[in-house]
């Protein structure tokens, strides 16, 4: 089954007389627990991709399809809805409030549903659980390692079951050791059956993914399975 058809993707920007081609005829599917590395140097469209891919932008030619539904024809308040029920992100920055703790954190998307308290509370525990804080519910961001926030924003992106979840340079502020320890829980969410998509400009992470798209000028330049992905088997 395919989470996501991609279809002759192009987003353009006129700047002054200049027309930017961001994506350039952009054409992959993505099936469902697919585990997806999207690479390519700065400035080859990967943020434009990802944008697309997440709803938070619309292509300007070519159509983009989401579990069956035609993202490239929704308004903005579809667009939102889609955003919050479909896709978890995970940033390269955590992007956690400060001032709450964890749990209140992860909560977050389960408010916009419109999920009751007690409900809301439950699945945010049993998230944290699953990513190794069960007992770090009542801290803040600032009583945690990078490694642990990262943690943190990976629960919130899952607590809603999204079908996809799309990082950005997820390891990008943490350490090695740290960040393999963030590709170990990707790994884990791979084999529970998340479809992932996760950019990166480092091999080495873009290694532990199954598949790896690498982008060139808004163009695929190559679309390759991983031969031997850092900790299958
Ligand atoms: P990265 O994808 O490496 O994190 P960005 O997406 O922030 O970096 O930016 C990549 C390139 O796109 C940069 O050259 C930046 O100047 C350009 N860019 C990003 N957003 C805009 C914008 N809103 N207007 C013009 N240029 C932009
Ligand atoms: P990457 O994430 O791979 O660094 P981007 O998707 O950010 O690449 O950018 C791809 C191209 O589109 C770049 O040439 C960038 O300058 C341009 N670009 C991105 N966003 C904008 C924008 N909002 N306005 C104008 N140009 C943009």
């Amino acid at each position: 089954k395919n989470v996501i058809e991609i279809e002759d993707l192009t987003k353009h920007y006129q700047m002054g007389q200049t027309l930017v081609r961001a994506l350039d005829g952009v054409t992959f599917n993505v099936r469902e627990n697919e585990y997806i590395a999207i690479m390519g140097p700065s400035g080859s469209g990967k943020s434009t991709l990802m944008n697309l891919i997440g709803c938070l932008d619309t292509p300007t030619t070519g159509e983009y399809i989401l579990n069956e539904q035609r993202v490239s024809e929704l308004d903005d308040a579809e667009l939102a809805q889609i955003r919050n029920r479909e896709i978890g992100f995970v940033f390269q920055t955590f992007n956690l409030l400060p001032r709450t703790d964890c749990l209140s954190n992860v909560e977050l998307p389960l408010i916009y549903s419109g999920m009751k308290s007690s409900l809301r509370k439950k699945q945010a525990t049993t998230t944290l659980t699953k990513v190794g804080l069960g007992d770090r519910l009542d801290h803040k961001p600032n009583e945690l390692s990078g490694g642990q926030r990262q943690r943190v924003a990976i629960a919130r992106a899952l607590v809603n079951d999204p079908s996809i979840l799309l990082a950005d340079e997820p390891t990008g502020n943490l350490d090695t050791k740290t960040g393999d320890e963030i590709m170990l829980l990707f790994e884990e969410l791979h084999r529970g059956g998340n479809t992932i998509i996760i950019v990166t400009h480092e091999p080495d992470i873009a290694n532990y993914a199954r598949r790896i798209i690498r982008l060139r000028d808004g163009k695929i330049e190559l679309d390759k399975k991983v031969e031997s992905p850092t900790l299958a088997n």
